[in-house]
């Protein structure tokens, strides 16, 4: 599993066992590089989650060459779908809001530093520098009336990492309200919708500490998403120093903000993915401040 620390599915699989009109069916598939997990009283639900999530990663995704975003990542512009349009203009939105700690045009940090192929990498301070004028929502350029996107520098690219499974889980249960299907948890690699309840009771959800096996925190949701980011899921480690997967765009490092794991949770995926990205960047205080301007949002933050 990608993630070192999970969010925990509380709901019990000995229901699946249990009394047979309390039928709990779970199944997990591989996608978005990471498991996903769908667990529902409707048989049918699994199969619509995994079907639009696979959907969203074929259009996203930067490791196939067939998705929008590799084909704008090697072109420089693009005239994209509508969808592929409104993620990268919501990511900007979230760039700007979090004063550009949230900057979907890291992808040179990331491959340079390793992350992208797991060769990981201490780069030298001259080669940081000459990425990082590759780095900058605002050299995005969008092209709102043609869904055109356009990179003014070249060489620039963009990684939806940080957004994209709050978006698919998002789309996932747009699909299931269409379906009718009125209950059901999804957990996309921490990236988690509870749709509903389970048998009249909110879907419990329990959060490990990121530095040990026993668990800190529980959560008890009803249509609500809840994300976490953290340093514990990519990381390599070099002189006793952490790097984790989780840039600051500004200096070209990885972040270092002195926390450690980030939970947001909101009313949609795509908040919560961008949010608890920023604010692991922006760290406790400006995180939280950040945090006020949405309400209704909540976040826990571990230092
Ligand atoms: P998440 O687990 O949602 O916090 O996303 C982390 C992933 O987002 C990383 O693996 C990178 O691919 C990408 N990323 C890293 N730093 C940033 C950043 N400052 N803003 C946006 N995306 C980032
Ligand atoms: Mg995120």
């Amino acid at each position: 599993m990608r993630r070192f620390i999970v969010l925990l599915f509380y709901c019990s699989i000995v229901l699946l066992f249990g009394c047979q009109n309390q039928k709990l069916y779970k199944d997990t598939q591989l996608m978005l590089g990471t498991f996903v997990e769908v667990i529902s009283p409707h048989r049918q639900a699994p199969g619509i989650v995994f079907a639009e999530i696979k959907r969203i990663e074929n259009l996203l995704s930067k490791y196939n060459p067939e998705s929008e975003v590799s084909k704008l990542n090697k072109l420089g512009n693009l005239k994209a779908s509508p969808e592929t349009f409104y993620i990268i203009k919501r990511a900007k939105e979230f760039w700007q809001v979090s004063d550009g700690a949230f900057d979907i045009t890291v992808a040179p940090l990331v491959d340079l530093w390793g992350f992208t192929d797991k060769k990981y990498y201490l780069p030298k301070e001259e080669e940081i520098k000459d990425i990082l004028n590759l780095v900058g929502a605002n050299k995005i350029i969008l092209k709102e009336l043609e869904n055109v996107i356009k990179f003014s520098v070249s060489g620039m690219k963009i990684d939806l990492g940080a957004i994209a499974k709050g978006y698919a889980v998002d789309c996932a249960v747009k699909k299931l309200k269409e379906n009718n299907i009125k209950s059901c948890l999804i957990n996309a690699g921490g990236q988690i919708y509870a749709l509903g309840d389970k048998f009249g009771l909110a879907w419990k959800i329990a959060v490990r500490n990121p530095r040990g096996k026993d668990l800190m925190d529980y959560l008890v949701i009803k249509d609500k998403a809840v994300s976490t980011s953290g340093d514990y899921e990519q990381y390599f480690i070099k002189g006793k120093k952490r790097y984790a997967h989780i840039f600051n765009p500004k200096t070209g490092y990885p972040t270092d903000s002195g926390v450690i794991s980030v939970t947001v949770i909101a009313q949609d995926g795509i908040t919560c993915d961008a949010l608890s990205t920023a604010i692991f960047v922006l760290g406790k205080e400006k995180g939280q401040e950040l945090a006020q301007k949405f309400p209704g949002v909540e976040v826990r933050i571990i230092e």
